[in-house]
């Protein structure tokens, strides 16, 4: 612990510049923000013709007729191009914010609201609960119609939309809804954290936001889930009794077997687990069971057991852990800094003592690059752990000395072609595009993993 003290003050002296010296950070921001949104725009125009190939890469021709082929491209294409225009557009959004000095006058008014009720300036908790709400929806309402033309034209040209005006509204309540009930207190809690710990909040924020991580896993199935879907037990089966004997064979703690009615929104299909470590719960999506044999979901399941087995979910916990603790090793040198939010055009009476929320928001604008490179470092590890969950399914066999298994990797291999099919999902892809943006490796990548794992088994 002293070890960590010692760095984080090292740090915090390196960056003290911070707190005394006039930085222009706003130009910084603006200029960090707009490289990061021109970049991603310049790997969409790397990917983008690859949409115009008239045929599919070799390893994958026979599992596409030239009909579905196209299909696929002609999605593709309108993705990539809706992803341009609305990545520019949010950007320009975000960006006027800063110029027009947006969310200083955000804090202003928030403060003039709660004041009405009596709470004056030493209620600063109460007062960033609503300035969050302000920004909130100051930064999301002029995005509200990018998320209306991607379900209602672009997901539903290509036929998979199923969401219906009425449930598209009481969704968009529902989050808020949570954004309140939820989002309030824990924003609360978070920012009473580090009023209480003072200089050494590090430690108890850390604990703090596990503890909620650990709420949320608890809540989320019982509480959240069944406000937008329905989760009903699986019915007996092929498929319920194929899975009971596989999650009992790897010892796997399944609680419940659920089915849950992704279709009600889209037809895009998928299966995943959650729940603590002593009780699982393994959700599989009805679009998945229509589309697969039971021995191919079967399979499925087996890759997902695989990330259990390899305790991938703890692991990238443990990874987010490290990089949380990075993060606010470097925001104290952030948080007593007049000159920072000067430079953002807030006055002088809230530069003098920066509230802690304004602070926060201000560092996490200055850290986006930081957080792009992280991201590209996650979905490397991601597509690591795939190939791991893959290999397991295919070893499976060997694993459990059953003669039924021998065919799993055959038979994976064949629900993910049939899912990439289904799903339209992309078949060419640029390496650069791919490196930055997939948490999964490509089908074509996939497919030749498994005929690898099969190869070394025989
Ligand atoms: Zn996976």
């Amino acid at each position: 612990m002293d070890f960590l003290h010692r760095q984080v003050g090292l740090v915090q002296k390196q960056l003290a510049f911070v707190a005394t010296d006039p930085v222009d950070w706003k130009l910084y921001v603006q200029l960090f923000s707009w490289g990061v949104c021109l970049f991603e725009t310049y790997l969409l125009l790397r990917q983008y013709p690859l949409y115009s190939k008239k045929e599919p890469p070799k390893a994958l021709a026979e599992h596409f007729t030239p009909e579905v082929f196209a299909k696929s491209q002609a999605y593709g294409k309108d993705k990539a191009r809706y992803a341009i225009i609305s990545g520019l557009y949010k950007q320009v959004i975000e960006s006027a914010l800063l110029h027009y000095g947006v969310y200083a006058w955000a804090w202003e008014l928030a403060g003039q609201l709660t004041g009405k009720f009596g709470y004056t300036e030493e209620y600063e908790i109460t007062q960033s609960v609503v300035f969050t709400f302000v920004t909130y929806f100051a930064s999301s309402l002029p995005t509200l119609p990018l998320s209306i033309y991607h379900t209602f034209v672009l997901e539903e040209k290509h036929g998979f939309n199923k969401t219906t005006p009425a449930l598209f509204v009481a969704d968009l309540l529902k989050g808020w809804l949570l954004a309140i009930v939820i989002g309030a207190p824990a924003l609360s809690g978070f920012l009473w954290v580090f009023k209480w710990a003072g200089d050494h909040f590090i430690p108890w924020l850390m604990g703090f936001l596990l503890g909620f991580q650990i709420i949320m896993v608890i809540i989320y199935p019982t509480v959240i889930q069944p406000l937008f879907n329905k989760l009903s037990p699986l019915p007996a089966g092929e498929l319920r009794s194929r899975t009971e004997v596989l999650a009992a064979k790897l010892k796997f703690p399944l609680k419940h077997l659920y089915e849950i009615d992704g279709s009600k929104r889209s037809s895009h299909s998928n299966a995943y687990f959650f729940g603590l470590p002593w009780s699982k719960h393994i959700v599989i999506y009805d679009t998945l069971i229509k589309q697969s044999k039971p021995d191919e979901v079967e399979a499925v399941l087996a890759h997902e057991l695989g990330h259990w087995y390899y305790m991938h979910p703890t692991k990238l916990l443990l990874v987010s852990q490290v990089h949380l603790f990075t993060i606010l090793a470097l925001f104290p040198a952030f948080m007593h800094a007049p000159p920072l939010l000067r430079a953002f055009d807030f006055p002088k009476h809230v530069a003098a003592r920066p509230p802690t929320i304004i602070s926060f928001l201000l560092f996490q604008m200055i850290i986006t690059p930081l957080e792009s490179v992280v991201s590209i470092g996650m979905n490397a590890l991601s597509r690591r752990f795939e190939y791991q969950a893959d290999h397991f399914a295919c070893i499976l066999a060997d694993k459990l000395q059953s003669k039924d298994m021998v065919d799993i990797g055959d038979r994976l291999g064949r629900a993910l072609v049939q899912l990439h099919v289904k799903n339209l999902s992309t078949v060419w892809v640029d390496w650069l595009y791919s490196a930055y943006h997939h948490s999964h490796p490509t089908l074509t990548e996939r497919l030749r993993a498994l005929d690898a794992f099969k190869a070394k088994r025989e």
